[in-house]
């Protein structure tokens, strides 16, 4: 049997879909559609049970439904899987590459500002390593005095135990990446993988489901092109295989900015009730309507 392209895509319902989320489902669906054999996976990553609504996943199903967009079934819905990921995070402890951190907010910009400052990362100021040389007893104590903490990635043992430096990928836009163990050093320093509200997190969760759900072409948009060097250490860590990526221009809005929900771009429903057509949101995306029928 032909076994064509596994592609997905995998909203966070925090928000209503916008045209951008409809250019990313609609070349994930083509790549898989242009190919024999191949699947177009759906999966809610409802992980964040603070910014996740079940109104929005339903919303999500509908909207893409309007769209024409059909998608293999079951729907994974992380939120019901939180067991798996707490074994990948089992694994990781037991090798020595997590570490329980006290840390609030406050306390690590006010050890930045002491310090006159921190490197910035991806995904803003690296962490500053506080908790990394906490002992083992004065971990035991303050876990069992109840206070909360969440779990880091010590990045420096991760990248010593992944080996097999440096490690690549294959981005069918941006070429061939290389990540080394200063990049994900300075890029991401000791990442959270869990906090107590959000028992996982997206970039563990993603790797994973990837990994499980046999995904070969992850296409998604670029601003998370960088975050793509974390998960293929990850990768390496479990040994899960490297998916080829394709990360896609984003849409603007138009005002020029990024299209995004934290900034209210123009929901796919609200321009469903100004009258819009799926063709239309097809051919603003700069999509052939024709392939959705
Ligand atoms: N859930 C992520 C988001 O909505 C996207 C994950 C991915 O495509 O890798 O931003």
């Amino acid at each position: 049997m032909q076994s064509g392209i596994v592609s997905r895509f995998a909203p966070s319902p925090t928000g209503f879909l916008h045209p951008g989320h409809a250019l990313s489902a609609g070349i994930v669906a083509l790549r898989a559609q242009a190919s024999p054999g191949g699947r177009f996976l759906l999966r809610i990553e409802d992980i964040d049970g603070t910014r996740c609504r079940p109104e929005y996943t339903a919303a999500i199903l509908e909207d893409l439904a309007w769209l024409g967009l059909r998608w293999d079934t079951p729907v994974r819905h992380q939120s019901q899987h939180f067991a798996e990921y707490r074994a990948a995070l089992d694994t990781l402890e037991a090798r020595g590459l997590l570490y329980p951190c006290f840390c609030t907010r406050k306390q690590i910009l006010a050890e930045i500002a002491a310090a006159g400052g921190a490197p910035h990362g991806f995904d803003g100021a690296i962490y500053p390593g506080t908790c990394r040389s906490l002992s083992h007893s004065e971990r035991q104590a303050r876990i069992a005095a109840g206070e909360a903490y969440a779990l880091r990635l010590d990045i420096a043992a991760a990248c010593q135990q992944a080996g097999g430096w440096p490690l690549g990928w294959h981005d069918e836009h941006h070429g061939p990446q290389t990540v080394t163990p200063a990049l994900l050093t300075t890029g991401f320093g000791d990442i959270v993988l869990a906090r107590k509200e959000t028992p996982a997190s997206y970039h563990l969760c993603v790797t994973h489901d990837d990994a499980l759900q046999g995904v070969t072409l992850i296409s998604r948009g670029e601003d998370l092109l960088p975050a793509t060097h974390l998960h293929r250490l990850l990768q390496a860590l479990f040994g899960w295989p490297v998916p080829a990526y394709a990360h896609h221009r984003l849409l603007a809005d138009a005002g020029g900015e990024r299209m995004a929900k934290r900034r209210n771009a123009q929901s796919l429903r609200d321009l469903r009730s100004a009258g819009a057509t799926p063709a239309e949101i097809w051919t603003g995306v700069g999509l052939d309507p024709a392939a959705f029928r």
